[in-house]
């Protein structure tokens, strides 16, 4: 589909929005001088190179070389194209776009994840409405209003019922005459195995819609009313839903889990709502699967590194096991991990139900670090026996050999043994034997994580490594003209009149700058309309990057600048002749016509220059 924005619209959204407040949406910033930092949203980082100018409006990464503007920072960040940036934002500031109708082919070409998304969110309606107004909807409400979930958190999470039956969103989509390849893409019906046809996926369960942050239905998760199995029954992964990166909850806890700098993290559905509803908003729910290193990832981003996450987790065997499993991941990404166990019998939906929140909030503040309750609860298991001591052990060695900080490492191997009384080198030496033994795998995990900031986080990587082939042996002077042009336009008329890009060895450099000087005319030249100009997400980032610098320029430095850029040229073009003659004398005739071509190419520049002051 092509959405067009017309040209008064992006400049109102331009005039509206601001990059600081969108970014914080989804990166801890703050303030330092001028600029805001944070950890990039675009790679892995552990201390923030990640800046944002409020005065700019625009962002870049020192670290990954990502940058642009509010347009550009949506795009990378959603995925998405510049129309679909721009739709977000206008939905955010109020901006009416007008939408044209389109045509079938159109339609047909709109992409597959914006369908996936309609078509979700068209399930999530037609299951609320079941809910509410549906003939067993009833029964379905009754079971909430049990589980002490009020209305206002069943409107605010849009939580629905799939009524009884095999075919009910299936006519629901045939009768919206939705294509039946994208709603069974969407996960929301299966394809038969031996005949013809398909059925619905949920049947009579409650329905929790997922929404990523933009607020897009990614997927649903449902659950029995009764004792059937499974209790639980998810969307498969799609192309829009990822459990492995999704978390429940996620798009209403954002805001204060940044205020407060601290998230929750359940397990269920069920405690994920009491949570909320007892105004414990900065919280979030894995989609039954153990905490990812993706979650990691996306928490760390919005509480910042100094934040806390506490897991709570029922005093069960399965909590302990995600606990130990977890734990490596919270050290790598250098969370602060605390646990909070619920009495037994309890999880955090009854226990809140119980109790209320003030009791809730007390727990929480004895919470233990992680690495303390896994040795706690392995005591508690399996005694202080010799045996027991070496089990304890054997059991925490596979947690600590994940850990990459040697230093962080150290440091537990020393709790550890202090606290099953067994001298540190002993258990030094254990850890050691697995972590040579795994050295393999944990360098799988450390790609793993590579490969995930990859997918996920566009090409922030690909592009550092492109930026040093940049580095060409001009490119550092060239790359300080462009920023003169965009940090002191006055001097553009000189550089026009001179023919300076003319000059420029690296075309992408040029191209910028011609760019810049395109813009001249206009009363002030805006970084943020340049920006705009680049179709290249990676030449978006140089011109942001050149942008940032912080050099006080005044015209006699430019001017010098210019000059000396000139004279270089000029030396270079005066050694060419000198090559010419030396490749003359040993008659390699190849390497003669190569510099003669050369030669050729710098004279029409030169041409072109003197052209150009006569004009
Ligand atoms: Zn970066």
């Amino acid at each position: 589909m092509t959405i067009f924005i017309p040209e008064d619209k992006v400049l109102e959204i331009k005039n509206s929005a601001d990059i600081v407040e969108i970014v914080s949406e989804s990166v801890l910033l703050k303030k330092t001088g001028k600029n805001y930092v944070g950890l990039c949203p675009f790679h892995s980082e552990k201390t923030p190179s990640f800046t944002v100018s409020p005065q700019k409006q625009i962002f870049y990464c020192f670290g990954c070389a990502a940058g642009g503007n509010i347009f550009s920072f949506i795009m990378k960040r959603d995925g998405i194209s510049f129309p679909e940036a721009a739709r977000i934002l206008s939905k955010q500031y109020g901006i009416n776009i007008p939408v044209k109708t389109m045509s079938k082919e159109q339609e047909i070409q709109r992409s597959e994840r914006e369908k996936l998304f309609e078509a979700n969110r068209q399930a999530m309606v037609f299951f609320c409405n079941n809910l509410f107004s549906g003939p067993s909807g009833k029964l379905a409400m009754q079971y909430l209003n049990k589980r002490g979930i009020s209305q206002e958190t069943i409107k605010i999470f849009r939580i629905g019922y799939a009524p009884e039956g095999w075919n009910n969103i299936n006519n629901f989509f045939q009768k919206k005459k939705i294509p039946f390849d994208i709603v069974e893409k969407a996960g929301l019906i299966v394809k038969r195995e031996k005949k013809d046809g398909c059925y619905d996926r949920f049947r009579n369960r409650i329905i929790f819609p997922i929404f990523n942050v933009n607020m897009h239905v990614i997927g649903f998760g449902g659950r029995v009313l009764g004792d059937d199995l499974p209790k639980y029954l998810n969307s498969p992964e799609t192309p829009i839903y990822n459990k492995s990166s999704s978390l429940y909850g996620l798009h209403r806890a954002r805001q204060k889990c940044r205020q407060t700098e601290t998230v929750y993290i359940v397990e269920g559905y069920f405690d994920l709502l009491a949570l909320h509803q007892n105004g414990i908003q900065n919280s979030v729910a894995t989609l039954g699967t153990s905490i990812t290193t993706e979650h990691v990832h996306i928490l760390r981003n919005i509480i910042g590194k100094d934040g806390h996450v506490v897991l709570v987790f029922d005093s069960d065997d399965a909590g302990m096991k995600a606990a130990l499993r977890s734990l490596g991941i919270f050290m790598n990404a250098e969370v602060d991990a605390k646990i909070m166990l619920l009495p037994s019998g309890h999880d955090p939906d009854s226990y809140l139900f119980e109790f209320g929140y003030q009791s809730f909030f007390d727990i929480g503040k004895s919470a233990k670090s992680l690495i303390s309750f896994l040795i706690d609860t392995l005591i508690d298991k399996y005694g202080l026996s010799v045996e027991g001591k070496i089990r304890v052990i054997s059991e925490m060695r596979e947690t600590l050999a994940s850990i990459d900080d040697g230093v962080a490492r150290s440091l537990y191997i020393k709790e550890l043994s202090e606290r099953v009384g067994i001298q540190e080198n002993a258990v030094l030496e254990k850890v050691r034997e697995l972590s040579f033994r795994n050295r393999s795998s944990t360098k799988k995990n450390a790609f793993l994580n590579d490969e995930f900031v990859r997918s996920h986080r566009t090409k922030g990587y690909q592009k550092a490594d492109k930026k040093k082939s940049f580095h060409g042996k001009w490119a550092k002077l060239e790359q300080q003209i462009i920023a003169m042009m965009l940090q002191f336009p006055p001097v553009l008329s000189e550089i026009d009149e001179r023919g300076i890009l003319d000059l420029f060895e690296d075309s992408r450099l040029k191209a910028i700058g011609d760019l810049i000087l395109a813009q001249q005319d206009r009363s002030d030249i805006n970084i943020v309309d340049v920006i705009n100009l680049v179709d290249d997400s990676e030449e978006k980032g140089i011109v942001a990057s050149m942008a940032f610098g912080e050099n006080k320029w005044d015209y006699d430095g430019c001017l010098n600048i210019l000059n000396r850029f000139e004279s270089k040229r000029n030396k270079k073009e005066n050694t060419l002749v000198n090559k010419i003659k030396e490749a003359e004398k040993n008659n390699d005739f190849e390497l003669v016509s190569k510099l003669l071509s050369k030669k050729q190419k710098l004279a029409v520049l030169s041409e072109k220059k003197k052209m150009a002051l006569l004009k």
